[in-house]
């Protein structure tokens, strides 16, 4: 089967075209400013070099015509005809309470996510978009709405409850759903295998370590625990969001700056993480390593500071599950960064787990980083949150 994975954001269309079977990408690419003036278009044919194509696109429609054009296209094209494409699989971020797995979409699903857009402002509406886009413009190919909070439904009510009063829960449903579900789940799965073993027998922690991070505690298969929180906003430090902070420096930074509470929060999910803390090298971790090398001190600050809440959450984790099996590092940061990698496992050789600084020195491949008689295995597992769309996808539609 041939399946579209689609992950649509505002004025963003980020697709991949793959083939189940042999779990092979034939293609690739990315629409940017969409509904913007120099909208373009990036496709790569599997082996084959970018082609980036500045077209306009008024509307998300436009680019899902264009993405299909590039798809059948004589030259850069990688199948004949639309109807090569079996189903679509579309990311879709908060599926609330409503969706603790991935589901076929009808009509009432797409009303359900509707209902779930209060949660993710930013995210559902543009996911909608792009499901109608696609339902236009492929009219009676199946599609698959796979979200990221539904792989953390399983957590009990004592990690996901905040000492907030218990109405807001209630009225508004404010309470943790966790992000990155689809890359926890596919990690820690595939951590799993890799040692040869079953997930329902291990406690894996997934440290998505990307521009957005994660934490996750998986038990016996099933998420217990995660740092995000209602919004993608709590946790670790991350890339321009300042994770965890004190309720209480929202109204005081509102008040010394006179900002409005929604602009202090939009600085602590644009301007802050490691770029803000930084005071603004660069939300890139390979500027931030560049610049603490060259002595910089608020760089090396800002890695220290990163590194310490990731190591602080795994703790917390390891007291959550009651001992941990795997720890298993995975997007841009943790599959690449060894700097960072070391750092954190540093802080956790007490636990019984230990880095060779030989294999440590690879960059995104699956590898075993701890020492054969350590407690905890500790790995770098590269996470494929597109390939666990498409694999969904298919189990629903076949
Ligand atoms: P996103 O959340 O946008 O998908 P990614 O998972 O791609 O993010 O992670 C982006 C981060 O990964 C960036 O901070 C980048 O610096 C880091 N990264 C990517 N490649 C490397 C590398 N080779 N060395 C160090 N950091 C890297």
């Amino acid at each position: 089967m041939n399946v579209l994975v689609i992950n649509c954001g505002s004025s963003s269309l980020k697709y991949q075209l793959i083939e189940s079977d042999k779990e092979t990408v034939l293609a690739k690419g990315l629409c940017e400013r969409i509904g913007i003036d120099g909208s373009c278009i990036t496709h790569q044919p599997a082996g084959k070099d970018k082609i980036k194509t500045e077209l306009p696109m008024k509307d998300h429609k436009d680019a899902v015509k264009i993405v299909i054009d590039k798809l059948t296209d004589k030259e850069v094209g990688v199948i004949d005809s639309l109807d090569e494409i079996d189903a679509v699989g579309h990311r879709v971020v908060h599926g609330g309470e409503k969706f603790a797995s991935s589901v076929v979409i009808d009509d009432k699903v797409l009303e359900a996510i509707k209902e779930c857009n209060d949660l993710a402002p930013l995210h559902n509406p543009a996911n909608i978009i792009g499901i109608n886009a696609c339902k236009q413009v492929m009219p009676g190919v199946p599609m698959v709405a796979v979200f990221d909070t539904a792989f953390h439904q399983t957590m009990p009510k004592k990690a996901y409850l905040y000492g907030l009063p218990y109405e807001y829960y209630d009225k508004y449903k404010v309470r943790r759903y966790g992000f990155h579900g689809t890359s926890h789940d596919y990690v820690s799965e595939r951590a799993a295998q890799i040692l040869g073993k079953d997930r329902k027998d291990l406690k894996i922690i997934v440290c998505h370590l990307g521009n957005g991070a994660s934490i996750s505690a998986v038990k016996n298969g099933e998420s217990v625990d995660t740092s995000m929180g209602l919004t993608p906003l709590e946790g670790l430090i991350m890339g321009t969001r300042s994770g965890d902070i004190d309720p209480a420096i929202v109204s005081f930074i509102a008040a010394k700056e006179n900002l409005t509470a929604e602009e202090v929060i939009n600085i602590c999910n644009k301007k802050s993480g490691i770029y803000g803390l930084s005071g603004g090298i660069s939300s890139d971790f390979r500027d931030l390593g560049a610049a603490a090398d060259e002595g910089n001190q608020k760089a090396i600050d800002t890695l220290e500071a990163y590194a310490y809440k990731v190591a602080k959450y795994v703790g917390s984790y390891v007291v959550a599950m009651g001992g941990v099996d795997v720890i298993a590092f995975t997007a841009g940061v943790g599959e690449n960064n060894c700097q960072m990698r070391e750092m954190i496992v540093k802080y956790l050789s007490f636990l019984g787990t230990s880095i060779d600084s030989e294999k440590n020195k690879l960059r995104g491949e699956e590898v075993i980083l701890s020492a054969k008689d350590d407690k905890i295995v500790t790995m770098v597992v590269p996470t494929n949150e597109e390939l666990a769309i498409a694999r969904q996808t298919v189990d629903l539609v076949k």
